[in-house]
């Protein structure tokens, strides 16, 4: 009754299921966290979609009544910041709900370009990772 028998105590391989059995990743977690992320993007689209919806509408009231002809640079400048910022969340978005898809495929914590495991530190920053920190900026190919 050793303690720890097997002794890789970091972060969040500390929890232990009854009967000793360790999970690679606990999966528990990376869907709580995951999920989280998931709910904030969601405020955070609305948010943007709303942002620039406003922001196109003030190009076209502009536009028909001719006013404020020194404003029109600025404007277009915010119309495409809140496109921007719009994709930007839309995409954040995709890569969390491919890793709950991961997660339910069991294909979850695994570097798409080595098939290396994504060590735990870098899983508990970014749950949405796909690759290691090797690979963090290497393009993959689906
Ligand atoms: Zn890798």
């Amino acid at each position: 009754m050793g303690y720890p028998p097997t002794g890789r105590l970091c972060g969040w391989r500390v929890w232990r299921a009854p009967g000793g059995y360790v999970p690679r990743v606990h999966t528990d977690r990376a869907r709580q966290l995951l999920t989280a992320s998931l709910d904030e993007l969601d405020v955070n689209r609305r948010f943007a979609e709303k942002n620039r919806e406003e922001t196109t509408a003030d190009i076209e009231t502009a536009g028909v009544l001719g006013q404020h002809p020194g404003d029109q640079g600025t404007e277009l400048a915010d119309a495409e910041g809140a496109a921007a910022l719009e994709n930007t969340v839309a995409e954040q978005r995709r890569q969390v709900a491919d890793a709950l898809e991961r997660l339910d495929a069991g294909t979850y914590g695994r570097c798409q370009v080595c098939g290396r495991e994504i060590d735990d530190e870098r899983l508990e920053a970014r749950p949405e990772a796909r690759t290691c920190r090797e690979h963090a900026d290497t393009p993959i190919v689906t």
